[in-house]
């Protein structure tokens, strides 16, 4: 029987392998950190697990495809992007993970995504392995038709490696519905099959699940809510400091303001908003969802209760919830000083890796509840896999229905995390409760499947 010293040990030499095999991907060094740091309890309590070959196996992913993508802009000038899809671990399922389009991608970026995915999709307990894709593409400031080439293009590659079976992409940074409909459309006029099933975050009216849009953002303040829970509490009368203006961060106010909570800010990457009377989230969709414009915007319009401030860190305002919904690293060590000066009592990952190792660390050292992402942004990918469930049914449920589903899932994460942490010593630790869950449920189906 190795000793937990001894495993971790070896963990540690694995990650100095990681870094030398794949040099110049600090965000994928990083993640592989995060999670090989905690798994040493079970790695020594179960000896399957240290079974040569296992652990080196689930960094390295089976696939990753990099690929050339060419387009036209409006004025005829002829682009290139790149894109990338990462296919991580197919032992749960198809591939299934989102695409970012954002000029920061590139494949270290991606290989992050990828690796986190696998854990949070085995953490829905549904059968989904781990993939992510994207390009450094920016659909900032572009028009329609340039985003329909550029997905028209990004598509004309992709579609060889993807399929219902395979691998199921959909949306994330700067892939959104209108991205998503062009790249289903290519895809079926170029395979002349209505596989619907192939992306999800689709349409409601040819294929696209109800609540989707909302799950990532719902599922995380359920999360929020279930750790607060824990602690004696609920939302009711909190206030909220929120990150990010996108997809996860609107519907993630929703949530907060119907469950009785006061979100008081947003951001972009120009600034953040604070308002005292609480985000109007009518005002904020029109401005981001409608007019595709910026948060300033939205203190123009609200008038005296709000205030928008141009770079600086929404981190300052004072709040008992922090709930960071933008992109990784965006929560660093002094912003979780700030927050824990100011008294916040939970903060809950929306984003992927939004909170740096070391904001990690003070924050649990000063007994903050902390959701990591792969456990508290799960409700996406989860109704994701509801909308694939209702493809391959041809059928479709209502709204309240895929709402049940999700709250169940989403209590049923945070229920495996808090027992798994409290089984290997780390109570109240969700970052090692969603790691060793997660890995458990992967490790156990590779085990199972052979040496592939
Ligand atoms: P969107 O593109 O809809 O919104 C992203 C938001 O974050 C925008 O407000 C954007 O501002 C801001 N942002 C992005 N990059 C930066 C940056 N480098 N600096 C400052 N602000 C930035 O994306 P989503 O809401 O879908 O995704 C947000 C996060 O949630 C990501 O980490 C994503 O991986 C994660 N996630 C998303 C899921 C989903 O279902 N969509 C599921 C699980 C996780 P600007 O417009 O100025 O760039």
């Amino acid at each position: 029987m190795t000793t937990r010293s001894e495993t971790q040990t070896t963990l540690d030499h694995l990650l100095t392998e990681i870094e030398h095999r794949n040099p110049a991907q600090p965000e994928f060094h990083q993640a592989a950190h995060e999670v090989l740091e905690t798994l040493a309890p079970v790695v020594a309590a179960r000896p399957e697990y240290a079974e040569p070959g296992l652990i080196e196996r689930l960094v390295e992913p089976e696939r990753q495809v990099i690929f050339r993508v060419p387009w036209q802009d409006d004025q005829g000038r002829v682009r290139v992007n790149r894109g990338f899809r990462v296919e991580f671990n197919s032992a749960l399922g198809p591939y299934k993970g989102g695409l970012r389009f954002h000029p920061s991608v590139n494949l270290g970026v991606i290989k992050f995504l990828g690796f986190e995915q696998i854990f949070k999709n085995a953490l829905t307990g549904l059968g989904i392995g781990g993939g992510k894709g994207g390009s450094d593409f920016d659909p900032h400031g572009r028009s329609d038709a340039e985003v329909m080439r550029f997905c028209q293009s990004f598509m004309t590659e992709l579609y060889r490696h993807i399929g219902e079976h395979t691998d199921v992409p959909a949306g994330d940074i700067g892939v959104g519905g209108r991205e998503i409909g062009y790249l289903f459309g290519q895809y079926r006029r170029i395979t002349n099959r209505w596989e619907a099933g192939v992306l999800t975050g689709k349409g409601r009216g040819w294929g696209g699940s109800l609540i989707r849009p909302e799950a990532t953002g719902y599922g995380n303040v359920l999360f929020a809510a279930a750790m607060m829970r824990e602690r004696g509490e609920d939302l009711e009368g909190q206030t909220a400091v929120v990150s990010g203006s996108g997809n996860v961060a609107i519907y993630t106010i929703e949530k907060l303001t119907a469950l009785g909570a006061n979100a008081v800010t947003c951001s972009d990457s120009s600034g953040y908003v604070v308002d005292e009377k609480g985000i109007d989230l009518d005002l904020l969709k029109q401005i981001k969802e409608v007019e595709c414009g910026r948060v300033d915007a939205y203190a123009e319009r609200r008038g005296a209760s709000a205030r928008f401030v141009p770079g600086g860190s929404v981190w300052d305002v004072p709040a008992d919830l922090a709930l960071p919904s933008a992109t990784q690293n965006e929560l660093d060590e002094n912003a979780a000083a700030t927050l824990i000066r100011n008294g916040v009592k939970a903060v809950s990952e929306g984003a992927n890796m939004p909170t740096t190792p070391e904001a990690v660390h003070l924050l649990q050292q000063a007994g903050v509840a902390f959701g990591p992402g792969k456990a508290a942004n799960a409700g996406g990918v989860a109704v994701s896999a509801l909308e694939m469930a209702q493809n391959h049914a041809r059928t479709s449920w209502t709204a309240a229905r895929v709402e049940e589903e999700l709250a169940d899932i989403m209590t049923s994460i945070h229920t495996t995390c808090h027992e798994t942490a409290e089984r290997y010593g780390a109570p109240g630790d969700y970052v090692t409760g969603a790691n060793i869950a997660g890995f458990e449920r992967v490790a156990d189906a590779m085990l199972a499947q052979g040496v592939i």
